[in-house]
């Protein structure tokens, strides 16, 4: 058993002056993009699929022992290889710098 860090990404609210709801991509009142992409990681069991965390020996939630080494997953919206992954994080990473 091991643990999975999964690599997601995720639409995060940006800071802006006008009001909008929380489902909304565009302002409503000026027509600027108020969500930008950010990476979001977690770790879950490989045996069970519940989140743990980074620094747990076993898992919380069916006790099993995380002796073997952490193995990577990326999702958006289904799965994603990992050159897709990486072209999309650094297009994001370039994007925040
Ligand atoms: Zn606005
Ligand atoms: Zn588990």
């Amino acid at each position: 058993m091991n643990k999975i860090k999964l690599e997601n990404i995720v639409q995060k609210s940006v800071a802006h002056e006008h009001k909008y709801n929380a489902l909304d991509l565009y302002c409503p009142e000026c027509g600027q993009a108020v969500k930008q992409n950010a990476i979001a990681t977690t770790y879950v069991c490989s045996g069970c699929r519940h989140i743990v965390l980074e620094t747990d020996k076993y898992c919380r939630f069916c006790g099993g022992s995380f002796e073997g080494d952490i193995t990577t997953e990326h999702h958006i919206a289904g799965r994603l290889s990992d050159d897709e992954f990486q072209a999309v994080k650094t297009a994001i990473e370039n994007k925040t710098k």
